[in-house]
């Protein structure tokens, strides 16, 4: 079975030497839908609450959300850096509040505190899943992903090959047999 949760991010991107629209400078509200599929835990009665997943992929993604995503040469990079610099808000800004957890993989490095993703590819639909599967892969057993942005959309399916245990009580995975949430212990 599969707990299914959605998210809403909106974001600012360009497909830098992309020969169309899409070349220029412009912004999405995109819609992420994550499936992680399991074993039902019968003690909830549920495969992993949706709100847990909610906090767990949200910690990360909310880096995306009132965001600027550019690929690593853009030139617009530096350029909008230098803006940023100049009016003090390269490092922060005291109404930036809601940042993300700092990250960095192969495919992507967040900077929270200028709301900035740097992409090693273009962020197409694509490129968004591929970004969110290497991010999340390891903390939820994801079984599909979606991601529609303007009349894009992309999904992509993977076979999640264990089974995560999960408190009876809560729901959430157990980290060396404990819960993190409410303290159970596994027998
Ligand atoms: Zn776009
Ligand atoms: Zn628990």
């Amino acid at each position: 079975m599969r707990s299914i949760t959605k998210f809403e991010l909106q974001y600012a991107h360009r497909f830098y030497k992309f020969q169309g629209e899409a070349q220029y400078l412009h912004g999405h509200t995109g819609v992420l839908t994550i499936e992680v599929e399991d074993a039902i835990e019968p003690g909830v009665n549920m495969v992993y609450p949706c709100n847990e997943i909610q906090k767990v992929a949200w910690n990360v993604l909310k880096n995306f959300d009132h965001a600027l995503v550019l690929r690593e040469d853009d030139p617009l990079l530096p350029a909008i850096l230098d803006v940023y610099e100049k009016q003090g808000i390269r490092n922060g800004a005291p109404a930036n509040k809601m940042k993300g957890e700092a990250f960095r993989t192969g495919l992507a490095t967040a900077y929270p505190d200028c709301r900035l993703v740097v992409t090693k590819e273009t962020m197409t639909v694509e490129g968004m899943i591929k970004i969110v599967y290497d991010l999340l892969k390891d903390k939820l057993n994801i079984a599909k992903i979606t991601f529609t942005s303007g009349v894009n959309a992309a999904a992509q399916e993977y076979a999640p090959g264990k089974t995560i245990d999960r408190c009876p009580l809560c729901g959430v995975a157990l980290i060396d047999g404990v819960c993190p949430k409410c303290g159970y212990r596994k027998h």
